[in-house]
């Protein structure tokens, strides 16, 4: 290791010499002793002899290294107390330099496996656990604020295929996870909930239309405004409106490319899907009246940064439209429309709104990703944190 590379690598140490055998060796030494006690301040201090100090450090050209420092214990004649040596990028009592831990930490984060990575830097298992673990909390402790921000998307999520569900607390403002709790019912989360600082700030939610998460809304965020979800308020149109026209058209059945053209939005269809749909609507004429109101429903549900004076105006449309829904007593329309109706106040901040729970959508995608890398957690406290620490 060349007097350049430790330079680049770790600051503040002079090289003595090197030893190059299966690892490389190099002797070192701290450019700056102490002048100083580390306790008082004071300037008395006496050498009590020397030793050795040997950390693990990057690899150079290819070779595994280890750097041999020579460190002294100091004696205060001020405060009659001893010291060791403090070492740049050295912390107290670890056996290896912090850019080497990190760099285990980054290729750890990358996707090589523990006893890969173990292997080939000879080390034990544990030990590259251990690093990990203490960089995602240190990173989870910086980047975890400690109020709750103002506005939030709360959705769930699954754990282990589905057998257990998790309360997502998504900070929608600044587009990154505040933190996950294990449960999906008000009874789960409550104590969570309670210890949740600045709560009383909240100023709106976002949710699916849960009637669940409606009630503790309401109840644990008191000044929020609850906001709908526009994806999965346009989704549950969606399968309504098609399990009236399978209903309605049993033909329809399970087939797939049917049922596709139907759940396309009309203005989204290439000129060959909408001959399709054409011939479709031509053999079975029912489907028509619903895949129109499907679309104006769609096409009311995702509209968003309105005015007020617009606002009132798709109210009126969206009245209109429920009253169809509920116009021929057929059992998912009416369905729909009760929803809707429930909805109304939710759905009308949607449209003065732009955010939502895509925001969430996309950290639960991510988040799934992080439980296939582990094959699944045992410990829901160690998930939390590797979410906080990658997607916080
Ligand atoms: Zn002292």
């Amino acid at each position: 290791m060349s007097p350049v590379t430790i330079n680049l690598t770790l600051p503040g140490y002079r090289i003595l010499r090197w030893e190059s055998n299966l690892m490389m060796r190099v002797y070192v030494e701290a450019l700056d002793p102490p002048r100083l006690c580390a306790c008082c301040g004071g300037g008395r201090l006496r050498s009590k002899g020397r030793y050795e100090r040997r950390v693990r450090h990057l690899a150079c050209f290819g070779r595994l290294s280890e750097l041999v420092i020579a460190c002294r214990r100091y004696h205060c004649a001020d405060c009659e107390r001893s010291f060791v040596q403090p070492l740049p990028g050295v912390r107290p009592g670890r056996r290896s330099t912090e850019p080497w831990r990190e760099t285990i930490y980054e290729r750890h984060d990358d996707g090589i496996c523990a006893s890969v990575l173990a292997r080939r830097e000879r080390l034990g298992p544990a030990t590259v656990a251990r690093i990990y673990a203490q960089f995602t909390e240190r990173k989870a402790k910086e980047r975890l604020s400690v109020e709750c921000p103002r506005v939030l998307g709360i959705d769930e999520h699954t754990l282990h295929r589905g057998q257990r569900f998790a309360t997502t607390f998504c900070d929608l403002h600044r587009r990154r996870v505040f933190d996950i709790s294990p449960g999906r019912s008000e009874a789960e989360l409550a104590s969570y909930l309670r210890t949740l600082r600045g709560r009383e700030q909240v100023r709106v939610v976002c949710i699916d239309l849960s009637n669940s998460y409606r009630a503790m809304i309401k109840r644990w965020f008191p000044r929020a405004a609850i906001v709908a979800d526009r994806f999965h308020a346009i989704r549950v149109v969606s399968q309504h409106l098609l399990r009236l026209a399978r209903q309605l058209c049993p033909a329809l059945g399970w087939n797939r490319a049917w049922l596709g053209l139907l759940r396309t939005r009309s203005d989204r269809l290439e000129a060959q899907q909408r001959q399709r749909l054409a011939q479709l609507f031509a053999a079975h004429p029912v489907l028509e009246g619903i895949h129109a109101l499907k679309d104006r429903l769609c096409r009311l549900l995702a509209l968003k940064t309105q005015n007020k004076a617009s606002c009132r105006r798709h109210i009126r449309t969206l009245l209109e439209l429920i009253a169809l829904l509920r116009k021929d007593g057929l059992e998912p329309a009416v369905t729909l429309a009760n929803t809707l109706t429930a909805w109304t106040q939710e759905i009308v901040r949607m449209w003065r709104f732009t955010r939502n729970n895509g925001i969430t959508e996309g950290f639960h995608r991510k988040m799934k990703l992080i439980q296939r890398r582990a094959y699944g957690f045992r410990s829901f406290a160690n998930y939390r944190l590797r979410v906080i620490a990658q997607c916080g």
